[in-house]
């Protein structure tokens, strides 16, 4: 079984083939940081996550690229209001955003490029837009033509008949009944002078729409076509159907081949969380209220397959705290276990390896975490039995032992938040010590590399070596 995936352009579970082998690309919608992102943005986040990591289990070297939008209408209001620049008013909450990323475990992405850092980028594509037919300039404005882009409205399935040529909407959020031709570029008012958003541009000041910042930092840092677009659903129309016409009507290439899409968190009423209705719980609120940010990962992956809506409740909340318990308790005991010269149980052997490719199986069907972890957890309780009765040899455990690792490479909850230094590791820095004595630099590079893979991060100080456990 290889990796599949339920690609929303075709609306089909299809085979997962890069466009260079070994290499998965990846682009992922980001935050717009004018609050708190909430636990239903970190669900998409955490989705990019899984698939990240399912990618680099399953062999690839993953290029992945999350945005961060620091300038749109809501940043430029909100700044306006505090008295503030758009670039005071967002930092706050860029290092909030990360801070969250990394208290709820999620891998670093390659790049977060913002927005503000690359106008250019997106006035030269906007430019190449206009030369191309694809978009035009009224007032200082500049506008796409989608009845200049006939494929408009594929992937979230619009109805074109019901398209209105020539009419526009200056908004970047809208329903599909208004879908018009939309902005690119919208003229600099006197409030986006005020709070540092505007630029200089061929076609007057201004800044940029909130659609373009993706397809212009998309295909900088990952090429005219990527291999994967990841979004949460309500993305779908009309951002990324926006960010389709805009990229493939300026290269008049395939923007990108899979687009994959997770579902909403929805409050204990089943209303679908949403900052702009401020029905919204941030991950902070949860922390305060005493959820480990952990058990809160473990929730967001777990409990639901990424395009089944999920309730965040406070019942599921535990049910994850009690998991993460189970797991981590279980983890502890096969570890602990001193199987010496036992006889194996043979049935037990058998249910750990057909676990495993069972779990693997169900990842790469469409990443379906929630179906592998019932596998898993079945098979803890059948092991449970095995460890009580004292029927445990090495090959069972060893194969217990992998299943976790298997486990561990997803969801990254057995380890503790104080991670004591084993002695392997402590041998490793030792090594490399004595390696850069003897100006052995190759050897000691290749130790700091292997130390970062087990999540350890050495600094060299005048006072000798630090080391720290990464945020992964
Ligand atoms: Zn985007």
């Amino acid at each position: 079984m290889t990796l599949h995936l339920h690609n929303t352009l075709t609306g089909r579970k299809e085979e997962f083939r890069p466009i260079e082998p070994g290499v998965a690309r990846l682009y992922t919608c980001g935050p717009t940081v004018w609050h708190y992102s909430h636990v239903g943005n970190f669900r998409s986040f955490l989705f990019y996550d899984l698939l990240r990591r399912h990618l680099r289990v399953s062999g690839y070297r993953v290029e992945h690229v999350m945005n961060i939008t620091d300038v749109d209408d809501r940043i430029i209001e909100q700044a306006a209001a505090a008295g503030m620049t758009i670039s005071e008013f967002t930092r706050p909450y860029v290092e909030a955003f990360l801070e969250d990323l990394h208290a709820l475990r999620a891998q670093d992405a390659e790049r977060y490029p913002r927005a503000t850092g690359h106008v250019e980028e997106m006035i030269a594509l906007i430019e190449r837009l206009m030369e191309g037919g694809h978009a035009y300039d009224v007032d200082g404005d500049v506008y796409f033509r989608i009845a200049s882009f006939p494929p408009y409205g594929s992937l979230s399935h619009l109805d074109r008949a019901g398209l209105r040529a020539g009419a526009r909407v200056a908004t970047d959020k809208y329903e599909k009944e208004s879908a018009t031709d939309f902005a690119l570029w919208k003229r600099a008012k006197a409030e986006d002078e005020r709070v540092g958003a505007a630029w200089e541009a061929p076609f007057g000041r201004g800044r940029p729409g909130w659609h373009i910042e993706c397809s212009a930092m998309a295909m900088q840092y990952l090429g005219e076509t990527l291999d994967i677009h990841a979004g949460g659903v309500d993305l779908l129309f009309p951002h990324h159907e926006n960010e389709i016409a805009q990229s493939e009507a300026a290269t008049g290439r395939q923007f990108a081949r899979y687009w994959v899409h997770s579902e909403h968190v929805t409050d204990a009423t089943g209303a679908k969380m949403s900052k702009s209705d401020g029905n919204f719980t941030t991950l902070r609120e949860l922390r305060a209220a005493g959820h480990d940010p952990v058990a809160v990962r473990l929730f967001l992956l777990g409990n639901a397959h990424y395009r089944a809506p999920l309730r965040l409740t406070d019942e599921g909340l535990e049910g994850a705290a009690a998991q993460l318990r189970r797991l981590r308790d279980f983890a502890d005991r096969v570890r602990r276990s001193r199987p010496g010269l036992r006889t194996d149980d043979a049935a037990l052997f058998e249910s750990t390896q057909d676990a495993r490719s069972a779990y693997r199986a169900a990842l790469d069907d469409d990443l379906n975490l929630p179906e592998g972890l019932g596998v898993v957890f079945e098979l803890v309780r059948e092991a449970n039995a095995a460890l009580d009765a004292d029927r445990v040899g090495p090959a069972a455990r060893e194969a217990l032992l992998a299943l976790l690792e298997d486990v561990d490479a997803h969801l990254d909850v057995l380890r503790e938040e104080e991670v004591a230094l084993d002695v392997a590791v402590e041998r490793l820095i030792a090594e490399r010590e004595e390696a850069r004595r003897s100006r052995d630099f190759a050897t000691a590079d290749r130790i700091r590399d292997e130390l970062r893979e087990r999540g350890i991060v050495l600094e060299d100080s005048r006072d000798g070596v630090r080391w720290k456990v990464a945020q992964r």
